[in-house]
């Protein structure tokens, strides 16, 4: 009897729209939640005068960007449930933001997209080949590469991105994916034992009412740095490949979002080979990085086209924010030299305070995909599990955290690397290793402990997400 859902719908959107659902949850269910999804992508590419000397991150010092190779972007996803605040996912041709330059970013999103209030994830895909926005590669060792001018553009860019994507969304279909072919492994070279990936690809693909694609995003774990420590081209490195490659076969824009890339998870070292010819590509080549983008949009895209439907009408977002001992001398000394330009404050106690999260959309009281929001380079046996104990760890009775993907009950799992933040590694404490006997009795130390905060980043971070990703436990952030 009374209105159809239809002229219901109609009344609302000549009334207040969203806002009403917002007050009135009941309403919302009664016509039943609209999902939404919207994308825009926003070129970050540096211009070399304006913003150089452009100091090339991710390797040594004084490596300056001679030219541009391919366009660096700002990549967006926007997502909103009848009723709920939207979460934008951004996808940024970087090395790493850290948190104080992606708080910016949420407040200029939420300053151009009032009154609603978007949850915004800045996810690095931790290129290699891409400007120093972290100040670890300036000139020479104690002088920051940061050019603090390119670091409002990105600020500004990715804002854009962001809002943009909000201000485009539209009624949406979600549809998932996964694969993990055992080719992907071969991809990644993993120098440091355990040798364990974190290689499955995971897709979501976000259509409007006529089946147009509205954007593609991938989630999959390796460093962009296949160019190597000598190319002074700027470039996204594999990345490029990837979504070029997925924005022409299935249109719309695609995101790609890094995953657990420690450890050490890296194209180079890796033989990549050209599946019509046989024969390996050359290292530190773009041939090599374009391999390795295509065969993972390939593989991607032939997932998604046989991915399954969910009608979502659930979306949450939760964050907090945790506080990390700084043990890393170097970290300490950065700090002091004023590397990090006000960009990365510490505690009067030497802590670093960063962000932990996740995502999760529901259909029908069914947990369809989960995407943990990590804010650093994660080794990989703490997303899928594999922990060591080896002879000359420097904790071995430490307790070894549990998987984190193992702590999700979505079918699909997403684990989602830099996110919010760019602390370093993320190593298993029952791992870490700085003093001699080194691990697995070998004479020299292994690479990792460097470009970490310290033996409790990985317990702390497993701790907040295990406690927010226990059913009901999480106050989550949404209007239902
Ligand atoms: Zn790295």
């Amino acid at each position: 009897m009374g209105l159809s859902t239809a002229k219901l719908r109609r009344i609302i959107a000549a009334g207040a729209g969203l806002c009403l659902c917002a007050a009135f949850p009941l309403l919302a269910q009664v016509l039943g939640a609209e999902f939404r999804a919207g994308a825009a992508r926003v070129v970050i590419t540096p211009e070399l005068n304006r913003h150089g000397p452009v100091y090339m991150a991710g390797f040594g010092n004084n490596r300056v960007a001679t030219g541009v190779h391919d366009d660096l972007y700002s990549r967006c996803l926007a997502l909103s449930v009848t009723g709920s605040q939207p979460v934008v996912l951004c996808g940024v041709d970087s090395i790493g933001l850290f948190t104080d330059d992606v708080e910016r970013i949420r407040t200029e999103v939420r300053k151009r997209s009032a009154p609603r209030e978007p949850n915004v994830v800045v996810a690095s895909t931790h290129d290699h080949e891409a400007p120093d926005t972290m100040g670890l590669w300036g000139p020479a060792q104690g002088r920051s590469g940061i050019n603090e001018a390119y670091n409002e553009f990105v600020v500004e860019r990715v804002a854009r991105a962001a809002a943009d994507a909000l201000r485009h969304m539209k009624p949406a279909t979600l549809t998932l994916a996964q694969a993990h072919p055992s080719e992907l492994d071969l991809l990644i070279h993993d120098d440091r034992p355990p040798e364990t990936h974190d290689a499955g690809v995971i897709v979501m693909r976000l259509t409007d009412r006529h089946g147009n694609t509205i954007a593609t995003l991938v989630n999959w774990a390796n460093h962009p740095e296949t160019l190597g420590s000598k190319n002074t081209l700027i470039t996204a490195d594999y990345p490029h490949y990837l979504c070029t490659q997925l924005e022409q076969s299935l249109d719309g824009v695609a995101v790609f979002l890094n995953g657990a890339v420690g450890g050490m998870q890296s194209p180079l070292g890796a033989e990549v080979t050209n599946p019509l010819t046989g024969k390996p590509s050359p290292d530190n080549s773009f041939y090599k990085a374009e391999l390795i983008g295509r065969r993972v949009a390939d593989i991607a895209a032939s997932a998604i086209r046989n991915g399954e439907k969910a009608k979502a009408d659930r979306i949450e977002f939760h964050e907090q924010k945790i506080e990390i001992p700084i043990a890393n001398k170097g970290f300490q000394l950065a700090a002091q030299a004023d590397l990090y330009k006000g960009c990365k404050k510490t505690t009067a106690t030497g802590a670093t305070t960063t962000p932990v999260g996740f995502v999760r959309i529901s259909a029908g009281g069914s947990v369809e995909l989960e995407i943990a929001l990590v804010p650093g380079e994660l080794y990989p046996e703490l997303s899928v599990g594999g922990i060591q104990r080896y002879p000359g760890a420097d904790f071995p009775d430490s307790p070894m955290e549990p998987a984190i993907k193992k702590l999700m009950s979505a079918q699909y799992r997403m684990l989602v690397g830099l996110a919010d933040d760019e602390i370093g590694y993320i190593i298993p404490k029952a791992e870490w290793d700085e003093k001699p006997p080194y691990l697995q009795n070998a004479t020299k130390e292994w690479y990792g402990e460097v470009n970490s905060v310290g033996p409790e980043a990985a317990p702390r971070i497993v701790s907040a997400l295990e406690q927010m990703l226990k059913p009901g436990a999480a106050p989550a952030k949404d209007a239902h």
